[in-house]
Formats: structure tokens, C-alpha cells, sequence
């Protein structure tokens, strides 16, 4: 069967070049081959950088107020192609259309941050700094930057890039996760009826290679990533051993700290919702709940009644909440996992490995699972599962679910869920996390401040979007002037003082 074939997006079009290589895009709740996409090789890569490279240097002349309009007709017409993008996203991912428009209200945000560019890129004057002297300091772009990124949030995730970047005057190239490539190709067609140039926004779909040449390319100044954290590590040492900013965000295992006095209703809608939304494929998914005393015992079968009750399936049912997950290997290791969790001794409340689902018989769906009695040395607590399976670990008190979350290696988000405020403040102040909710169990932050965890969820020093976003995306100059005055006259070999 003839397959269409995802293009690369360069020059503000399709790429026409013929793919030496191309990969597979499935339905995950169907298990069918859907379509194929262009994987680039090197020289296609750096068709991209050079269409880009020009196409930047233009842009960074375009005046800041202009750049701004083509922001807001950008997103506008993002939200008015909403429920179509959303669409798209859930037939390559398979997470609910309506979990898909979610990511697509997210990402709106970033654009209509980075509609405030002339705001946000405004500089800093010391006037009269010496006698006759001005100081100023400006952020210029970078010239080319690069975003790779995962296959859980085909498009929020690059729109946490490249708003920001373009915005500050960058060209950017977006290499997208292979798993769901489609949707980046009609945002970069949206791009083009918003008015941004041609060549300033492009797609270079593919795999390790088209990674690997962006890392080494000259002309490509940044790399901001996001995915799994031995990516991420790789990425960074990579990219930063070619003299690039490298900004690489990794994986996660985020803790629910849940203490006996909290309204245990609300941390069990919030467990449920954030292990299971989206098939607990997202980065800030709660994987493990430290219950404190004796709130397990009473918090356990609230889960499992919540659990009972989640409707697993496509997408294409309206009823669904949870859909499957993005592959049949990632379905199979998942269930591998369950299964030493069982050997390893913790108690499986839920079990979700068995889960048909009618008419889907090859979708690759697995239903929520839920264990108890979990301990740090299993591979269930220690593996990154990006899965629907959460893991609850009995703590004697506050200070051993404190050192549990921060005696991980990941660090990307956490919450806690009591009515003790002296509690929730002192977590907040001593939890070595990145963001910290305190009865709110996805903590992301919005727009107008920046995303990113601490340890092996994040390598490099800036988070993404927000102030974090600008900073990483553009270099400072400051520039001191003296306005010629004769009293400026003479030789002078010491070195410039404020007072001279
Ligand atoms: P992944 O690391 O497998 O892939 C991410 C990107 O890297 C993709 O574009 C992929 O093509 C590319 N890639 C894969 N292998 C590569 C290699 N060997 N060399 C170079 N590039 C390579 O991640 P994924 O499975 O797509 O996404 C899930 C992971 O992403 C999870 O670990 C999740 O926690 C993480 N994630 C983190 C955040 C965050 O903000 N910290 C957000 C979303 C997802």
C-alpha cells in the first residue's frame, strides 16, 4: 500500500527533495500504518540551516512592533484552527481531542507572551555613568536555533520554543518527534498566512541523524530540547562540545507528597487525573504518591474508585478519557514493568495489563494500574514507565516523604496536598524540585514565568519560555558612549574609571 509521505518544511513550502530515508506514523488506538515521514539526511539539514540563515538575517531587521503583528495574526488564527490542529494530534498520538485542544490553549499562551516582544526585549540606560558618558545594554538575537522535540506533546512543547525565539528576531528550525510529526508542518503553513517570511520558521522531520547534524552544524547557535533524560544528556554534551547554548530538558518520576490532614477527596481527583491524563504520558505526571501515616490506607481506595470508573479507548469515542499509548513496544514494556512490580512485592491494586478494547483489538492500550506498597529499590519506582501506572510509597512522616522526593534524580515537578500551611511552606522552601505544587498536582507554570525542573530533568542553565526564554534566546550588548567633549583631551594609559 502506498503510504503519503510528511515533507520537510523549508523555504515556507514543502520540500520536494526525494527522502532517502522515511519512518512509519501509526493510529495507536488501531495499530494501522497511517502514513510515512521524510527522515533528512545531513545535506538536507543544512538545505534547512542555510534557508534559514538568510532568511534570520533579514528577519532580525524586521522592527520589533512588526514582528509583534505577525504574532497576533499567528494566534489568531491558532485559535481559530484549534479543534483541527487538536484533531490531528490525537489521530498520530492518540490522547482525547480534548486533552489535544488542552495542549493547543498552552501553547497559546507562549504566542500571546511573545505578542509582548517589544516590551519584553526593551533595554537598560545608565545615563551620565562619567562625565558625558551613556551606558546601554540591549538583547540582539542569535542568528539560527534549533527545538527537538517529543512525541507527547506534538505541538505545545515546540510552541514553548519558538514564539519566544522568533520573536526576538531568530530563525528556527523545529525537528519534531517522529512519532506524531504531522501537526508541525500545518503550524508552519499558519506561520506563512500569519505573514511570517519565508525560511525564518522550518520543520526537518527525521531521527538521530537530522538531530546529530543540527548538534554539530556552525551555523546553528542554540538547541533547545526536551525528551527522554539520556537524550537530553547526550544533547546537551553534544551541542555544548560545538560551542552552542544548549538547553535540554529530560525526563521525570514526579512525586504527590499527600499528609494525613488533607482533604483527601481533592488529592485523589488530583492523583487520578494527572498519573492517568493523557495515558500518563506527559512530563509533569504525578508516577508516585507519598502517602504520609496513616492517609494511604484511607486515600488507596478512593484511587481505586476513581480508577474503576476512567474510560479507556480511541479517541474517536466521545465517552474516552484515557486513550492508548504511542506504541506497541512502549505498550509491551510497559506491561513488563507491572509485571516485575508484582515480582519485586508491591501489591497491584489496578491492574490495566489485560485491557481490550472491542473493534481495537491491536491499538496499543493498556489500562491504569495502581500499586501499593511500593519501595525505592523496585524498577517501578526507579524507571521513567511514561505510562498510566502509579506507585504509592508508604512514608512514616513529613521528613521521610521530604528526603524520598529529594533523594531522586529527577526533579522536574511536585506537590503536596494538605491543609497545614506551616507544612506546605517548609516543603516548598527545603523540596529540591523545579516546580512545586501545593494542592495543585500539575504545576505548569503559564507563559509570563518560565518551565523547568532542577537534576537530571534539565541540563543547562536556562528554563523554557518566559523571561528564561528571552534571556536564552538572545546575547547582550552594552555599549558605552561618550558624547565628544574637549575636556576629554588627553593621553591617558590607566585603566577607564567612572570618574574620569
Ligand atoms: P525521546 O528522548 O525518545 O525523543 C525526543 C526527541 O529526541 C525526538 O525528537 C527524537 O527524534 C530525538 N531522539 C531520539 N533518540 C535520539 C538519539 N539517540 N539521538 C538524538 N536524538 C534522538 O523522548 P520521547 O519518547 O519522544 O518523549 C518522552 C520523554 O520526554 C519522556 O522522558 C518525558 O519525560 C520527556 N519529556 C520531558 C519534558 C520536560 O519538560 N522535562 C516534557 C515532555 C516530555
Amino acid at each position: 500500500m502506498a503510504y503519503p509521505v510528511l515533507p520537510h518544511w523549508i523555504d515556507g513550502k514543502p520540500s520536494t527533495a526525494p527522502a532517502d530515508r522515511v519512518g512509519d506514523i501509526f493510529n495507536p488506538a488501531t495499530g494501522e500504518k497511517i502514513a510515512k515521514v521524510a527522515y533528512a539526511n545531513p545535506g538536507q539539514v543544512d538545505t534547512a540551516v542555510e534557508s534559514a540563515r538568510m532568511a534570520g538575517l533579514a528577519w532580525a531587521q524586521v522592527p520589533v512592533t512588526r514582528r509583534s503583528q505577525v504574532f497576533f495574526r499567528f494566534r489568531s488564527l491558532l485559535a481559530e484552527h484549534a479543534t483541527e490542529l487538536a484533531q490531528m494530534i490525537s489521530k498520530e498520538h492518540g490522547k482525547t481531542v480534548d486533552d489535544a485542544r488542552g495542549e493547543i490553549a498552552r501553547g497559546l499562551e507562549v504566542v500571546e507572551f511573545a505578542c509582548g516582544i517589544p516590551q519584553l526585549l526593551k533595554g537598560e540606560l545608565s545615563a551620565n555613568v562619567s562625565t558625558g558618558v551613556d551606558l546601554t545594554t540591549v538583547r540582539e538575537p542569535l542568528g539560527v536555533v534549533a527545538g527537538i522535540t517529543p512525541f507527547n506533546f506534538p505541538a505545545m512543547v515546540g510552541l514553548w520554543m519558538y514564539p519566544v525565539a522568533i520573536a526576538c528576531g531568530n530563525a528556527f528550525i523545529l525537528k519534531p518527534s517522529e512519532r506524531d510529526p504531522s501537526v508541525a508542518n500545518r503550524i508552519a503553513e499558519l506561520f506563512g498566512e500569519a505573514g511570517l517570511p519565508e525560511g525564518v520558521f522550518s520543520v526537518v522531520h527525521g531521527d538521530r541523524v537530522a538531530v546529530e547534524r543540527l548538534l554539530e552544524h556552525p551555523d546553528v547557535k542554540a538547541i533547545s530540547f526536551v525528551g527522554s533524560t539520556p537524550i537530553a544528556r547526550h544533547v546537551y554534551q553534544t551541542g555544548s562540545q560545538h560551542g552552542k547554548r544548549v538547553q535540554a530538558l529530560g525526563g521525570a518520576k514526579n512525586h504527590m507528597v499527600v499528609l494525613p490532614d488533607a482533604d483527601l477527596e481533592l488529592a485523589a481527583d488530583g492523583a487520578v487525573s494527572a498519573a492517568y491524563g493523557s495515558a500518563g504520558e506527559r512530563c509533569m505526571a504525578i508516577s508516585v504518591v507519598a502517602a504520609v501515616g496513616d492517609s494511604a490506607d484511607r486515600l488507596i481506595p478512593l484511587l481505586k474508585k476513581r480508577i474503576d470508573k476512567l474510560r479507556v479507548g480511541p479517541a474517536s469515542d466521545a465517552e474516552t478519557e484515557m486513550g492508548p499509548v504511542i506504541t506497541l513496544t512502549q505498550r509491551d514494556r510497559i506491561r513488563a514493568l507491572v509485571d516485575e512490580g508484582v515480582e519485586q512485592g508491591a501489591t497491584l491494586v489496578s491492574d490495566g495489563r489485560g485491557l481490550e478494547i472491542p473493534g481495537h483489538e491491536k491499538g496499543f492500550f493498556i489500562g491504569p494500574c495502581l500499586f501499593d506498597e511500593v519501595t525505592p529499590e523496585m524498577s517501578i519506582y526507579q524507571e521513567e514507565i511514561f505510562g498510566p501506572v502509579l506507585c504509592v510509597v508508604r512514608c512514616e512522616d513529613f521528613d521521610s516523604a521530604l528526603a524520598l522526593v529529594n533523594a531522586s534524580p529527577y526533579a522536574n515537578g511536585t506537590a503536596i496536598f494538605t491543609h497545614d500551611g506551616g507544612a506546605a511552606r517548609r516543603f516548598q522552601r527545603e523540596i529540591e524540585v523545579g516546580m512545586v505544587g501545593v494542592n495543585v498536582p500539575i504545576p505548569v507554570p503559564l507563559a509570563f514565568h518560565s518551565f523547568g525542573g532542577w537534576k537530571d530533568s534539565i541540563f543547562g542553565s536556562h528554563g523554557i519560555y518566559g523571561r528564561e526564554g528571552i534571556h536564552f534566546y538572545t546575547r547582550q550588548k552594552v555599549t558605552t558612549t561618550r558624547w565628544p567633549d574637549p575636556s576629554h583631551r588627553g593621553v591617558n594609559l590607566g585603566f577607564p574609571q567612572p570618574d574620569q
